[in-house]
């Protein structure tokens, strides 16, 4: 980027970082979340470091906070509050250390603590009395609000000990519990009032009523972190100190000898911190002894010898290069968003599903937007809103398309469903879907994604029972497509043919039915013959399954492409039904229930249902009270969350053969 070109960007983002840092720090209601406002910050500080001559005193990356309202007396700090510098990744610790090293040697310690979401006080005691609180403001003023922080249990009045010093300042995190803000949002949804965005913005918002009663009524808490007195010699002992006078402090602290166990820290916190009862979002780290702190100093806005480790954020902005259609295996039209690819959560991202019609509608998504996309856990990547202030000029509202984009048909849309379809079952795409449906159900290795579609191409392929026609040949003929690879395929096509019945249900691909439910359906109706003649009602009364996926059953076996189809598949050798001597293992498991998430080391997903189902128990898609026993692999995601607070047993995939072993 040249100059002029960093001085328009640099002109667009700074009125819009004054907007959100007033909008979060003044009227405590964010317009946007804290990922995406770091995102834009960093973005104009490495463009002001790119380009000094461009950095005006007005910046936001030049202040610290905002200016206090006037609702409260305004005080000037005696020590400013700072801000801190923010670390992202391990590399950013190590540089920071680096620094000090070079300007304090390296006789360091280091003092980590959890970074509470909250808004930062100083509390002023005489003689062991607190006489006044403040909030942050914009580190150099804040506003006067002691008798709001009086209520505050974990805030002493009076100091505990005998040895007090005379003049005491001790900063600290007002925050609110998880449970609180939801307590309060539900009372406020209740009323009608506007909902708070979070915690943090609730505790701000809090802190600055006028009327005490209402803080005292809302259960805000507290932890200090620091405090001036000259009897300690480390952060250590400040924050031990800080316990003895009487202050909350919180007990998930460390004193650490090296970065390497600071790493460790903001690595097991990373995970642990979603089970604390109120919201972190990092960890702040600090040298240890009071001396170096004092010779390290401060910049004009941090503190040398802290730095804030930040946790990845799930969500963050990126630019929306087109919008694309997928069409799938039952002819829905899927928007999905081609994006500039970003880093979310550990990953790159570069699409996100739009859902459907409306859901773009709603959000006026168009080619050339930035957008908020967000990425948590295991769920696929979405589009959450649009940025309209960084829109460029010349962007056009999203036409849905009337016609399929593969095979032109036009498109329709059931009244009171979001889903637009593309009616066409010899539509190409919804071809290509179900041929890749099946062939990932019956574990038909080497006929992927690209493969398929050079098959549906040239016409060789129309349904699943085609590809037991197909021949060595036909195969060889194929882009690199070798003699071994060929031959593979067709063995690995045959070999399919022996696939119990469950996964051949699953791979038929009839609506609603997923792999959990096709293997409990194949075990009460054993073949095609008894689940073609079963009712809607008993389907429905057997597992509760509901009244659609009922429906959905009987419509398919009723209709005459698919009755050919089961014949065709009869005739290539498909017993479709369960093998006579296919005997569970064992019952150990009988009654249990597992939900499986996560990669396990040597288990896939089918293998594990496999083998708990052949020793009686039963895989379900989701967790409950009523989960016998979670299997977690690596990346567990939201499904070990929900399981850890419900209690439900956690298993590895070695502690599930043990309960094998050890009940048989
Ligand atoms: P900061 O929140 O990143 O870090 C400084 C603060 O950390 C301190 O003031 C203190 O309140 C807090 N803290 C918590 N535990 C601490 C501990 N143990 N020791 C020391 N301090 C501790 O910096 P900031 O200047 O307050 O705010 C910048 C941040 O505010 C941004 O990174 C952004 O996430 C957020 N912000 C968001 C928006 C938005 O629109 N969403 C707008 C402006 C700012």
């Amino acid at each position: 980027m040249d100059q002029p070109q960093a001085q328009e960007r640099i002109q667009t983002l700074r009125p819009l970082l004054s907007e959100w840092g007033y909008a979060y720090y003044v009227l405590d209601d964010p317009k946007v979340s804290d990922a995406v406002y770091d995102q834009h910050y960093q973005e104009l500080k490495a463009l002001e470091a790119q380009f000094p001559d461009l950095i005006t005193s007005d910046s936001p990356t030049q202040r610290v906070g905002n200016r206090p309202l006037e609702r409260f007396s305004t005080v000037t700090h005696r020590i400013p509050l700072y801000s801190l510098e923010n670390a992202f990744s391990n590399e950013d610790l190590t540089t920071w250390e680096e620094r000090l090293i070079k300007l304090a040697g390296d006789d360091l310690e280091f003092v980590c603590e959890l970074k509470i979401d909250g808004s930062a006080n100083a509390l002023s005691y005489r003689e062991g009395l607190f006489i006044q609180g403040t909030t942050r403001g914009d580190g150099v003023q804040g506003e006067e609000i002691t008798q709001n922080l009086r209520t505050i249990h974990a805030i002493p009045l009076k100091l505990q000990g005998t040895d007090l010093p005379p003049e005491l300042e001790v900063r600290g995190e007002v925050f609110l519990p998880r449970d609180e803000f939801a307590r309060i949002n539900q009372e406020r949804l209740a009323t009608g009032e506007k909902l708070f965005a979070n915690p943090r913005n609730a505790c701000a918002g809090t802190l600055r009523q006028l009327d005490s009663r209402v803080v005292a009524a809302r259960k805000l808490d507290f932890f200090a972190y620091t405090a001036h007195f000259s009897k300690a010699t480390t952060q250590w002992e400040v924050l031990n100190q800080l316990e003895a006078f009487g202050f909350g402090v919180n007990p998930n602290r460390k004193l650490c000898k090296t970065l390497t166990e600071v790493h460790a820290f903001c690595h097991y916190w990373a995970e642990a911190r979603h089970q604390l009862p109120y919201e972190t979002d990092g960890v702040v780290i600090k040298v240890n002894a009071l001396s170096t702190q004092e010779e390290l100093g401060f910049t004009s806005k941090f503190p040398r010898w802290a730095i804030a480790f930040k946790y990845p954020p799930e969500e963050a902005a990126t630019l929306v290069r087109s919008i694309e259609i997928q069409v799938g295996r039952t002819g829905a039209l899927t928007p999905v968003a081609e994006l500039q690819p970003i880093l979310i959560s550990g990953s790159t991202v570069s699409r996100a599903t739009l859902h459907n019609q409306d859901r773009i509608q709603e959000l006026d998504v168009r080619a050339g937007d930035t957008v908020v996309v967000r990425k948590a856990g295991e769920i696929i990547p979405e589009i959450l809103r649009v940025i309209p202030e960084l829109r460029p000029e010349g962007t056009v509202t999203y036409e849905f398309p009337r016609t399929c984009p593969e095979c032109q048909t036009p498109v329709v849309r059931t009244p009171g469903e979001a889903v637009t379809r593309c009616p066409n079952p010899q539509c190409p795409a919804s071809i290509r879907g179900h041929l890749i449906h099946w062939c990932d159900a019956l574990d038909i290795e080497g006929m992927g994604e690209k493969l398929i579609a050079q098959l549906v191409a040239i016409q060789a392929v129309q349904s699943v029972a085609d590809i037991y026609s197909l021949t060595l040949l036909q195969l060889q003929k194929l882009e690199r497509m070798g003699e071994k690879s060929a031959v593979k395929v067709i063995e690995q096509i045959q070999r399919s043919i022996e696939q119990p019945w469950g996964r051949v249900l699953y791979g038929l691909g009839i609506r609603h039915i997923g792999s959990s439910i096709s293997t409990e359906l194949a075990r009460a109706f054993p073949s095609a013959e008894s689940l073609s003649q079963a009712t809607p009602e008993a389907i429905n009364n057997l597992y509760g399954f509901g009244e659609e996926t009922a429906q959905a059953i009987v419509a398919w076996f009723q209709a005459t492409e698919n009755r050919v189809l089961l014949e065709r598949l009869r005739s290539y050798g498909f017993l479709l039904a369960n093998q006579k001597n296919q005997q569970p293992a064992s019952t150990v498991l009988a009654g249990k229930t597992f939900v499986l998430t996560g990669t396990l080391p040597s288990l896939s997903r089918e293998e594990c249902t496999v083998l708990i189902e052949s020793h009686g128990g039963k895989v379900t898609s989701s967790v409950s009270s009523r989960t016998s026993y979670l299997v977690a692999g690596e990346k567990a995601g939201s499904k070990l969350t929900k399981a850890e607070q419900l209690g439900v047993p956690i298993l590895t995939e070695d502690q599930l053969y043990r309960l094998l072993t050890i009940s048989s």
